[in-house]
């Protein structure tokens, strides 16, 4: 059998489908070769701070009790902040998720009667709670510790420059708060290099103001992170883009040297900072991961981008564009139709390793407004550097794919997710 009889015999896809994906690939081949550069200046810059840091066995041994001394963790500390252009890192696994990393950064830096300003807009969901702009009072927000916050929103998807001005000028601010990826937002994600922008902008106005950046699916997506433009410092999630597929669980956060040890102060306690902390058995997979990290991200760009031109190509609208800029993993398609989402999100679940055989279904979910549907199936739970989609059940019915270990086997949930939109049509 050959692979398209495999894919028809095995999936039951149409052969119309396979072409249809045969195409969309070639048109992207261009785009494909870019992103492929882009992985090949990662994995070189990952490469030497393996080598400079003089990376051997003895890093992967695991720790307990206190962890003093823990080689293996503070070489990887060493190793985040020089891939990342930052003059230190901290990178755990005692972050449970992203949300949490941010969370450390936020109360690390930011003191009763400071003020925290929004640029780029509501940050991420989560977030909400944590500064207090969602939840009660007194469950120990930055608003409930006396922490004021502001938000300037995006003008038609770029920073509103008058509107930060204006507030930089109005109140002292400790600390300006972008977020690099779109989220699930349909608004532009920034690239490195824009950030830098704003935070040079931010500088000119008020150059005490702290510039932190949210860096959640944006690592090595582009060849540089934002700490490399100037930005004091950024967080992110180890299920992410940076674990490379491979950390079970944690996050990092890199940046300037002073800023990091209030961070490590707030991440265990006052005085002890990051002397403690035993990694049991975690750092040959953080590094491992480190070092998958740039490859794996382009499966997922390479991924992204084939979904873009596929579904493109059956007259939707996608963002970013087949042969858009991409600055993070996340590609959303519009589809203006409830059944043909639901049956794109089906079809994704086929290019998970784990529960392929499952067909997700809308559900009502704690936070959110509308009935989500999901496809997921990872090795790491919920790690959206494996392929997952998801979708609000609500117009203009956008769906959100991200992820994908590799290229093959996301190809393979396109294609199936394709097939089921195609199928709607006849
Ligand atoms: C994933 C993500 C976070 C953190 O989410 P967790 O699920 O807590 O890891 C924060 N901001 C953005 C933009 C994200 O994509």
């Amino acid at each position: 059998m050959n692979k398209t009889e495999y894919i028809v015999d095995a999936f039951g896809v149409s052969q119309r489908s396979i072409e249809l994906v045969c195409e969309a690939e070639k048109a992207v081949t261009d785009k494909f070769r870019e992103l492929e550069e882009t992985a090949e200046i990662n994995q070189l810059k990952v490469m030497r701070a393996f080598s400079d840091n003089r990376v051997s066995e003895r890093h992967f041994m695991p720790t307990t009790g206190y962890g003093y001394d823990d080689d293996g963790r503070d070489t990887l500390d060493k190793i985040y902040a020089q891939v990342f252009g930052a003059e230190d890192a901290l990178v755990r696994h005692n972050w449970v998720n992203g949300s949490h990393t941010l969370s450390t950064m936020l109360y690390a830096v930011l003191r009763p009667g400071d003020t925290l300003l929004a640029v780029t807009g509501k940050p991420y969901d989560t977030l909400e709670e944590v500064i207090g702009i969602a939840g009660e009072d007194g469950n120990g927000s930055l608003k409930d510790f006396g922490i004021a916050y502001k938000q300037i929103d995006l003008i038609d998807g770029e920073v509103d420059f008058d509107g930060v001005e204006k507030a930089l000028k109005s109140k002292k601010i400790r600390a300006v708060m972008i977020q690099r990826s779109k989220g699930y937002g349909w608004r532009p994600t920034y690239s490195a290099e824009k950030i830098g922008e704003i935070v040079k902008f931010v500088k000119g106005i008020s150059p005490d103001t702290l510039c932190i950046v949210d860096n959640c699916y944006g690592e090595f997506a582009d060849t540089k992170e934002p700490t490399d433009f100037g930005a004091d410092l950024i967080a992110g999630s180890l299920i992410k883009n940076p674990g490379g597929g491979l950390a079970p669980t944690g996050g990092y956060i890199a940046g300037k040297k002073n800023l990091i040890e209030l961070c490590s102060y707030r991440m265990t306690c006052v005085g002890i900072g990051r002397e403690c902390g035993a990694t049991l058995d975690f750092n040959r997979q953080a590094y491992q991961g480190l070092f998958m990290a740039p490859h794996t991200v382009l499966q997922a760009l390479k991924a992204a981008t084939l979904c873009a031109s596929v579904f493109s190509m059956l007259g939707y609208e996608t963002d970013p564009l087949p042969d858009g800029g991409r600055h993070d993993i996340i590609q959303s398609v519009k589809f203006g139709d409830k059944d043909k989402m639901i049956a794109f999100i089906q079809g994704i679940q086929k290019g998970a390793p784990v529960d392929s055989f499952v067909v997700p279904e809308p559900w009502d979910m704690p936070g959110y407004q509308d009935q989500v549907i999901m496809a997921a199936g990872a090795f790491v739970q919920g790690a959206s550097i494996e392929l997952s989609a998801d979708a609000p059940l609500r117009e203009p019915y956008i769906a959100y794919m991200q992820g994908g270990l590799t290229y093959e086997s996301a190809k393979l949930g396109i294609t199936v997710a394709a097939d089921n939109v195609l199928k709607l049509n006849n």
